[in-house]
């Protein structure tokens, strides 16, 4: 085992205090962030990304992943599917779930971890008070750490930080490792809007998280 950390980087609030929260345990000469495109409809997520970890101090590449958007049928992907129509009527998850994307995204890395001797990854995700995605409860993110320790005969590490903190944790987690500065580049809005547009889901739910930290949005600066 190795120091060396790979952020799954997305360009939101939560992976930008996960890169610093990696680069404040492994220390930023160990730190690289990686973002997948894949087809996304705010390519604004890969400017924003690119745009953080360069000023962190770290490495960003991107990967290309294609295939989400030509599956079909959520809303982050195809452009005839409105956020605020809300939930699947078949799965009653949110219509912004993207089916498997967390579970590719973390295989993906993990691949791209174990080409150059990494052994930890880090992700943004949590299962507090979010939209309710399967892919990103805890249970799912140890299955899957099994899963590729075994299919990878490695040890690489899934690490989840945010796992169990509510938003106004997580922001007060990013203003205690010094990641304000960067959320003025994060990307949230569902409808891709720079200024958010303020009243989509993810724009609220993020709203909320400041608030209740008591803590003013740099992004709103
Ligand atoms: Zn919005």
């Amino acid at each position: 085992m190795n120091d060396k950390v790979l952020v799954v980087l997305s360009g939101g609030q939560d992976s930008t205090t996960c890169l610093y929260w990696a680069i404040e345990r492994f220390g930023r000469e160990n730190v690289s962030s990686l973002t997948f495109d894949y087809g996304q409809r705010h390519r604004i997520e890969l400017a924003a990304a690119a745009e953080i970890a360069d000023f962190a101090g770290v490495p960003n590449a991107i990967l290309p992943i294609d295939t989400f958007a030509a599956l079909g049928g959520d809303a982050l992907t195809a452009a005839d599917i409105a956020v605020a129509s809300g939930l699947n009527e078949k799965t009653g998850l949110p219509n912004t779930f993207v089916p498997g994307r967390n579970l590719v995204f973390l295989t993906f890395a993990a691949a791209f971890a174990y080409q150059r001797n990494i052994a930890h990854l880090v992700t943004g995700v949590a299962q507090t008070d979010y939209s309710g995605y399967p892919d990103c409860r805890e249970e799912t993110l140890k299955t899957l750490q099994t899963a590729i320790q075994k299919g990878m005969e490695s040890e690489i590490q899934i690490h989840t930080p945010l796992m169990h903190l509510s938003k106004k944790e997580a922001v007060e987690l990013a203003q205690d490792l010094g990641a304000l500065p960067a959320m003025a580049m994060t990307h949230t809005c569902y409808n891709g809007e720079r200024p958010p547009c303020g009243h989509c889901p993810a724009c609220e739910l993020r709203a909320r998280g400041f608030e209740e930290a008591g803590v003013i949005d740099p992004l709103l600066l």
